[in-house]
């Protein structure tokens, strides 16, 4: 499955997940190792149009602050 991350830290990280039959875009966020680690879903939406409101509000980057992720 792909995945984003941001340029800036790569703490912000999209993936697709094949929820109950359907594709998603999941918003996380991971903590720092010194933090203990750990991520939080910050949402899972349907569509590009409602994971970039689901940036606007939650995440300081952007789609376009968005690359794939080795
Ligand atoms: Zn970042």
């Amino acid at each position: 499955m792909p995945e984003w991350s941001c340029r800036c830290c790569g703490r912000w990280r999209v993936s697709v997940e094949l929820i109950r039959g359907r594709y998603r875009y999941r918003l996380v966020h991971r903590y720092p190792a010194e933090h203990g680690g750990g991520a939080n879903v910050v949402g899972e939406v349907a569509s590009v149009a409602e994971l970039e409101v689901l940036l606007g509000r939650y995440a300081p980057v952007g789609l376009a602050d968005l690359c794939e992720a080795a």
